[in-house]
């Protein structure tokens, strides 16, 4: 894979822990203004301190405005959380060696090793979800250093290198009171997030206990146009809010360990689904995929349990399909590759979702016992269009024909996307351009009419009735 479209999905990784959208644009605005703040300051010390002909305050505030610039950018492009990550190393550094500069004179205390205090807290609400270097490291690198200068006469003793008085009597107010804005406006998100969270995570619980969830099906198409089966998508009926969609509480569910039973729920429809499609000539060969959570894949008895449910569901194994993800496979791989072989002996398949997001390693992957790639919807958006994710494409494709796995290309939009998709060896689809996911009265509806009228060799395009029902799927939709 190309080294720029490796380091274009590295910089874009989205900041996790961070469940809904509001939330999300709050971390972005402040993200923007921190950054424009960051350059702000740079650049009017810089030129104070050109003014002054202090070259070398002068290059470290102008080093501190070059982070605000590569911040603003970088939440402009999207790449928040790389944008997080750069700005917070940076400015601890950056802040790190102004303080020791900063040093305490008679009656002008020292004040630029505040803003470590604000940029702690910063990364303890950007990164509370990500690993523990980001998570607790980075903060604590944070408050260390504040502490050690909060405590310590440590300095330079080079004094033409030290701001002028003058200009420190007002940096202890600027600094103080930057510094308190900042706190009080991450605090701010901070409760306004919890009080969501917490709002989020009652009503979960409550829908846990009384089962306000519902599966929709999307389908999946093989060729032209026939339905090989469908995804189980999960949706939150919510008494008040109407339908919730998965990326609103996927994500606290799992934090909050309620994807275990939400995951045993959905597995349960799943394969009475299975179980009542087996019944009718109609969808008796449709297989259904259902998505697993990291922490579900993980409990001890996941493969007990699943082999029990589709044992008194009465479904087919061989036609449950458990979709998983690259970030299963982080720990403990050799734990992994048993419950996924168990799983398999038992006929259930396994899919790999999301494919091409994770940075799987290519040894692990040849390791695993999978039947399917799935390719992740974020490279077939602009694969017509990026020629790097054409190649991502490319090279998903060989590597599956390589390793004699079957390939579904997800979130396919356009006829033009899977003409080049069905050009290039992949023959299975699941998009918009199909469907979008169905309750599951319109879904059995849609199968029900492929099934009345099968479809000629060449496709709808080569017969004007599969043609008219093609659009009367499309108002199904
Ligand atoms: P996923 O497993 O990758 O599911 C595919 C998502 O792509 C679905 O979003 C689907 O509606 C959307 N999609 C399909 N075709 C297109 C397309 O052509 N264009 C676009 N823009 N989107 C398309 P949905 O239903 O919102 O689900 C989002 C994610 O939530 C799923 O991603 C999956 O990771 C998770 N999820 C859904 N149901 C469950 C579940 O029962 N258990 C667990 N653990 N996760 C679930
Ligand atoms: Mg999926
Ligand atoms: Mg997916």
């Amino acid at each position: 894979m190309e080294m720029w479209a490796r380091l274009k999905l590295l910089l874009s990784q989205p900041l996790t822990g961070h469940v809904s959208d509001r939330h999300r644009r709050r971390v972005q605005a402040g993200s923007k203004l921190l950054s424009a703040m960051i350059l702000l300051q740079g650049c009017t010390w810089g030129t104070y301190y050109f003014v002054k002909d202090n070259a070398f305050l002068m290059a470290l505030c102008l080093a501190i405005g070059l982070v605000g610039v590569a911040g603003l950018a970088m939440t402009r492009a999207g790449w928040i959380r790389a944008s997080a990550i750069m700005s917070v190393h940076a400015l601890l550094v950056l802040i790190g060696v102004f303080c020791y500069f900063d040093v305490p004179l008679s009656g002008v205390p020292r004040s630029v090793h505040m803003h470590l205090l604000s940029l702690a807290a910063a990364s303890i609400l950007v990164f509370r979800s990500e690993g523990s270097y980001l998570r607790t490291g980075l903060p604590l690198a944070c408050f260390a250093t504040c502490l050690v200068y909060a405590g310590s006469n440590v300095g330079s003793s080079q004094l033409h290198l030290l701001p002028p008085v003058e200009v420190r009597e007002i940096g202890v107010w600027i600094n103080h009171g930057l510094a308190f804005l900042t706190l009080a406006m991450v605090l701010g998100v901070m409760s306004a997030d919890g009080a969501q969270r917490s709002a989020i995570e009652v009503g979960l619980r409550h829908a846990v206990a009384q089962g306000h969830f519902v599966l929709h099906y999307q389908p999946q198409v093989r060729g032209d146009d026939s339905v090989t089966g469908s995804e189980a998508l999960l949706r939150w009926e919510h008494p008040e809010r109407g339908l919730i969609y998965p990326d609103k509480f996927i994500q606290l569910a799992e934090e909050t360990g309620l994807i275990v039973p939400i995951g045993d729920w959905v597995l349960r429809k799943a394969c009475a689904q299975l179980a009542t499609w087996s019944k009718d000539p109609c969808s008796a060969h449709l297989t259904l995929a259902v998505n697993v959570s990291a922490s579900q894949f993980r409990q001890p008895d996941f493969v007990a349990q699943v082999i029990d449910i589709v044992d008194r569901s009465g479904a087919k194994p061989s036609l449950l399909k458990l979709e998983l993800t690259e970030s299963m496979l982080a720990k403990d791989i050799d734990d992994v590759i048993r419950k996924m072989s168990a799983l398999r002996a038992y006929g259930i398949s396994l899919s790999l979702d999301d494919f091409g997001t994770g940075y799987s390693s290519l040894n692990y992957l040849k390791h695993l016992p999978l039947d399917q790639l799935k390719i992740d919807r974020s490279f077939v958006r602009d694969l017509l269009t990026d020629p790097n994710d054409m190649t991502i494409v490319r090279t998903l494709i060989q590597l599956s024909q390589s390793m004699n796995l079957t390939l579904i290309a997800e979130g396919v939009e356009t006829t033009e996307q899977r003409d080049w998709l069905r050009n290039n060896d992949c023959q299975d689809y699941q998009g918009y351009l199909f469907s979008k996911p169905l309750p599951l009265q319109q879904f059995d509806a849609l199968v029900a009419q492929h099934h009345r009228a099968p479809l000629p060799e060449g496709g709808p395009d080569a017969d004007p009735a599969a043609q008219a029902r093609t659009v009367l799927d499309k108002h199904l939709v």
